[in-house]
């Protein structure tokens, strides 16, 4: 037994969760030994003003896609948190839910690594977990506005996936099977989401 346990953190608006959310956690969960991944869906998310999908929803979905794997699991810290959604927030409530023995992993594509020191209290966040910046295609993965030994590059299969791609397409009649796991398809269709 590792001294410490091993908790990844992967957030997300996810609206709605798709397989590049899922091969990213996996895939960072095998290269760090993690002994779980939690999945953290947004409340509201303060950059994406309020045109995203209900949070019970988007939670449902993230259940949904993340029930058959015994490592992953999904937290509620965020959308039961009242205002805007702030990463420090949660890794606060993280730190203090599972005290020093465990170690955060907080995972992030490459388009949000890019932009992370905007975050707020960017520096105190990159304090309490360590951050793992994984590829995506179209986004160039870079560590190097950050400072040192707070973040580890990882590549991970490409997914041409996003969530605004797959809403895009749910608008214009196109499938989305394939892209985001079968349970997810279904429920897109029984709540009528994305829709206009
Ligand atoms: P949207 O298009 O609405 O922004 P999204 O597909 O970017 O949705 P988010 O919920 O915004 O999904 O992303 C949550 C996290 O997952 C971010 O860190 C993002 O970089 C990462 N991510 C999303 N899609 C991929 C992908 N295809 N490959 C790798 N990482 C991804
Ligand atoms: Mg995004």
């Amino acid at each position: 037994m590792r001294e410490r346990r091993r908790i990844g953190i992967m957030g997300g608006t996810f609206d709605p969760i798709h397989h590049g959310h899922l091969v990213a956690a996996s895939e960072v969960q095998s290269r760090f030994d993690l002994d779980e991944v939690v999945f953290v869906p947004t409340g509201q998310p303060y950059q994406k003003g309020g045109a995203v999908s209900p949070p019970e929803d988007r939670y449902l979905m993230t259940v949904i896609a993340t029930a058959s794997n015994p490592r992953f699991h999904v937290s509620r810290a965020d959308i039961d948190r009242d205002g805007p959604t702030y990463t420090i927030d949660t890794l606060r409530d993280f730190n203090a839910l599972y005290g020093p023995e465990v170690e955060l992993y907080f995972i992030t594509g490459a388009d949000a690594l890019a932009k992370i020191l905007s975050w707020k209290d960017a520096l105190e966040m990159l304090s309490l977990a360590h951050f793992v910046g994984v590829t995506r295609p179209g986004f160039e993965l870079s560590d190097e506005h950050l400072p040192d030994h707070t973040a580890t590059l990882v590549e991970v299969p490409a997914m041409a996936i996003s969530s605004s791609a797959c809403r895009a397409r749910v608008v214009q009649g196109e499938p989305v099977w394939y892209l985001v796991p079968d349970g997810v398809v279904q429920y897109i269709a029984k709540r009528e989401l994305y829709r206009e």
